[in-house]
């Protein structure tokens, strides 16, 4: 494994990890066991690759942006997430770790959700799988999150209120926690991004690894090589990045960017710029880059786009920002939505408020003509609607 991967102990250089409560030691010591067998073997494989392919509509397009590239003088190709079914990048990791739940004989999965967009996921996966499903929720969000709410329970999910602290994620991520520690045999717990404690950031790592696999074959097809000079993504927890920079950590010519949410401002107070203002601690049974005060609480942190208000970063993150390999910048809620707008007039695509902050990357670098440039647009504009009626004036 390259530098770049987690070690044996989930370790990328000085993060990663599995801080966790002792209760829990058996559940994740079964999944450490199990996950690379499940993930390598030819039963999985195929299951995998065929619900990719019939279910979620994989591969998805890797498009040439004609317009976007004239406008930039360079060579803009967009891998589109947002063509999956459900919208987003977030199903490819959902219905992976579902298979490896039914693979370790658990039929009761649990989760939690923000902004409702992994728990949409997971609940639809469930449905799909025949699952059981329980997805945590801070109550505050059920509240902004209605629409995501209605369709986790149409799919069949039991969605829970977490009632303590901020009633936010970190309160819902607790509350799972709890819920795997009183049922450790019959339950799955289903992490949605590049975090949480070994082995969740490398097992969802390799499940979005199909987007810079795909990545590789479409380049190779339209210019004769697989590499192409740039792969761009947004950053909330990681894991639309993660993958889109799988297959590409080791060839060192291809440069990596994340770009984060910065919010207001990266000064301002309002911002889930990690990576710019973080400091090392432990979040979520990782060590990472974490917003936090003096005395090391976490800061809640605040984007326009509810998928990248994140206080803490995937470790391979961390880690790709310490060793110099990737590029991060960050991005204004305004630069996203201004970003959002030239995508949908250039080129019909109406992004996610998440992809427009990668997008945005396009006015912050410069680029050669030769160059080929590669975003992922991680999901679709459909469920920002509102806050685009808002800002645009629709
Ligand atoms: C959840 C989400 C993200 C952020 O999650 P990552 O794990 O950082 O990829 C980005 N884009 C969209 C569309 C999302 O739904």
């Amino acid at each position: 494994m390259s530098k770049y991967h987690a070690d044996q102990r989930g370790r990328y250089g000085k993060f990663g990890g599995a801080y966790i409560p002792e209760m829990l030691q058996p559940n994740i010591d079964d999944l450490n066991e199990r996950y690379l067998p499940i993930i390598n073997s030819q039963a999985f494989q195929d299951e995998y690759k065929s619900l990719l392919k019939d279910y979620v509509g994989r591969p998805s397009p890797l498009y040439y942006a004609k317009r976007l590239s004239e406008k930039y003088h360079t060579n803009v190709y967009l891998k589109r997430e947002d063509l999956n079914h459900t919208g987003a990048h977030k199903i490819n990791n959902a219905i992976g770790q579902i298979l490896i739940a039914k693979k370790m004989g658990k039929n009761r999965i649990i989760a939690e959700t923000g902004a409702g967009q992994h728990g949409v996921a997971t609940a639809t996966a469930c449905a799909l799988m025949g699952m059981q499903c329980v997805v945590y929720m801070g109550e505050v969000d059920i509240q902004r999150q209605a629409p995501n709410v209605a369709r986790m329970k149409m799919l069949g999910a039991e969605v829970r209120p977490a009632l303590s602290g901020s009633k936010t994620l970190k309160d819902a991520t607790n509350e799972a926690l709890r819920d795997w520690i009183c049922n450790p045999t019959d339950t799955f717990y289903l992490i949605g991004s590049v975090v949480g404690p070994h082995p969740y950031p490398d097992m969802v790592a390799r499940l979005q690894a199909v987007i810079s696999h795909e990545i590789r074959e479409q380049m190779l097809e339209k210019t004769g090589t697989p590499n192409p000079d740039y792969v761009i993504a947004c950053v909330g927890g990681g894991s639309n990045a993660a993958g889109t920079f799988y297959h590409f950590l080791d060839e060192e010519g291809v440069r990596l960017v994340a770009v984060e949410a910065a919010g207001m401002g990266v000064d301002s107070g309002e911002t889930a710029a990690t990576i710019a203002l973080g400091d090392v601690g432990i979040i979520h049974g990782s060590k990472t880059y974490l917003i936090q005060d003096e005395d090391g609480q976490i800061v809640e942190p605040y984007s326009i786009s509810a998928g990248l208000d994140y206080p803490g970063i995937g470790p391979q993150h961390a880690h790709l920002k310490d060793t110099g390999r990737a590029i991060f910048l960050s991005a204004t809620d305004q630069d996203a939505l201004d970003a959002a707008l030239e995508l949908t007039r250039l080129e019909g695509i109406i992004p996610a408020l998440e992809s427009a902050h990668a997008l945005s990357a396009l006015r912050k670098m410069t680029f050669q003509p030769s160059d080929k440039v590669v975003i992922t647009v991680s999901g679709r504009g459909d469920k920002d609607m509102e806050t685009y009626m808002k800002r645009f004036q629709l």
